[in-house]
């Protein structure tokens, strides 16, 4: 994990679960990125305690307002982390808020919710990246280093093998269907970034984090976030332009689309 060293990270979605879990292992790194933007929509709620916990302890992390579906606060939190970063340029974006959806069945399912999850799981990661690329563009440019890297310029997406069209993972469990379509559109857009922005040398990853034991994936997820994130982290370390484009799961595994 010490190989991986952005100056600067940003996570949506911060305030728990996996999201929360990257903040605190980044901060502890022995060699922790100098800016890590902790972002959530509700800094002062309840759901934020632990991250206000964490950042009283480590200068590194600022904790930022940002609701990804919303694009005033998005370009509220542009301004902020650009002061921050005072001239230079943002490394390394993690796309990692989500929404799930509750289960029903494919004749059955509300438009509506068709639509609030696919607004959020992949409209707000969109402009999210739209909003915070000339930031991105800046490190990539800025950098000294060769080839692409997590820790010159990235986008993260964080989705879901339960997108994968060929596995239909864990079908039986729950049919999901907005989650899975969204997670599969967010492949797409993932693999359309890593297209658009191959020339900026800015690297395009959509990750499968485990069946992780937080909010969303209930109890009986298989994996702590301690151990998928300490995985990807590690897996963040070792890509490079050969994995941009790609689905992978947090030990690095290709996945099927
Ligand atoms: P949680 O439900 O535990 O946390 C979701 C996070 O997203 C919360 O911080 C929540 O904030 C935030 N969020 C939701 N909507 C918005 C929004 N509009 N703006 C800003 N933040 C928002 O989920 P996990 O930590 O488990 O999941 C993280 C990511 O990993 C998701 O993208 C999920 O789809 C993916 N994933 C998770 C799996 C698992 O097994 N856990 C499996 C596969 C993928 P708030 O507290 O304000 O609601």
């Amino acid at each position: 994990m010490e190989r991986l060293n952005p100056r600067s990270v940003l996570v949506t979605g911060s305030n728990r679960g996996i999201g929360l879990e990257m903040i605190k292992q980044l901060a502890e790194k022995s060699n922790p990125p100098q800016w890590i933007f902790a972002t959530c929509r509700d800094p002062e709620g309840p759901r934020t305690q632990d991250l206000r916990t964490l950042a009283a302890q480590h200068q590194e992390i600022v904790i930022i307002p940002l609701n990804i579906t919303d694009p005033s606060s998005i370009k509220s939190a542009v301004t902020m982390v650009t002061e921050r970063l005072n001239g230079t340029g943002l490394n390394l974006l993690i796309n990692n808020a989500g929404i799930a959806s509750h289960d029903s069945k494919v004749e059955s399912q509300a438009p509506e919710a068709m639509a609030e999850v696919y607004k959020t799981n992949v409209i707000g990661p969109m402009m999210i990246s739209q909003a915070f690329l000339p930031l991105l563009r800046k490190a990539s440019r800025d950098s000294p280093k060769k080839g692409m890297s997590c820790s010159k310029a990235s986008i993260v997406n964080m989705s879901s093998y339960a997108g994968s069209i060929t596995e239909v993972y864990l079908w039986n469990y729950g049919q999901v269907v907005p989650y899975r379509c969204s997670k599969a559109a967010l492949n797409m857009l993932t693999r359309c970034q890593s297209l658009s922005f191959r020339d900026d040398e800015i690297l395009c990853v959509t990750l499968h984090p485990g069946w992780v034991l937080t909010d969303m994936g209930g109890n009986m997820a298989q994996m702590t976030a301690s151990s998928s994130v300490a995985a990807i982290l590690n897996l963040l370390a070792d890509l490079s332009e050969k994995e941009t484009g790609t689905f992978l799961n947090w030990e690095g595994k290709v996945l099927p689309w």
